[in-house]
């Protein structure tokens, strides 16, 4: 079933989403709403959906990158991104620290960033450049409620930080640069194949 995807305005995307318990993660309710979820993300489509997005306040959200939706980006792209697939997976009462605990122990944080274009199912249309850390580790549950930590650098560690800003009332555009917000069919026509500098530059400057 395809659930209806709230935009920018509805007080919902602006709230602290409430943690559920472990009874709840369990219940039919929640199980068919995870599977609502999935459904909604999948027909956007998109690479994530948080409960918020379609009005629940719940620490809740469903991410898969499949290989079919990166086909528009070239292998430099892909590889400038760090993106790769990632298989559907669900997020219940997440919490992340920036970097990767793995390079922490080796004497490097892990704690750089990179800048890309994202956008958000709620603020339908538009995009803008982001930047966002390279490397987050986020603990959460599962499913089915068993606890899980999750390593993820490059496009899978940014859809992350996407969907969980969603459960702490956090939008893209809050963390935007925001002279570069662009429609969807101009970003597309425009700015596809231009280095991220270039776009920075050209959009920045007043003159
Ligand atoms: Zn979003």
């Amino acid at each position: 079933m395809r659930l209806k995807i709230v935009q920018a305005g509805e007080e919902v995307l602006r709230k602290q989403a409430r943690a559920l318990t472990r009874d709840e993660i369990l219940s039919p309710q929640i199980q068919q709403l995870i599977e609502h979820m999935r459904d909604t993300m999948r027909d956007a489509p998109g690479v994530g959906l948080a409960a918020p997005q379609i009005g629940e306040s719940l620490q809740l959200a469903v991410i898969e990158d499949r290989a079919e939706y990166q086909r528009e980006l070239t292998s430099e792209q892909l590889a400038a991104r760090g993106r790769k697939p990632v298989p559907f997976h669900v997020l219940v009462n997440p919490r992340f620290t920036i970097g990767n605990n793995q390079n922490e122990n080796n004497g490097n944080t892990g704690n750089s960033s990179n800048t890309f274009f994202e956008g958000c199912l709620s603020v339908s249309g538009y995009t803008a450049l982001v930047s966002r850390s390279n490397a987050v580790t986020v603990e959460c549950l599962n499913e089915r409620a068993e606890p899980v930590t999750i390593v993820a650098t490059g496009w899978y560690a940014r859809i992350l930080q996407h969907e969980i800003d969603h459960l702490n009332g956090i939008l893209y555009v809050d963390r935007m640069q925001p002279r570069t917000l662009t429609t969807l069919e101009n970003a597309r026509r425009i700015w596809k194949d231009a280095p991220i500098t270039e776009v920075q530059a050209r959009l920045s400057a007043k003159s």
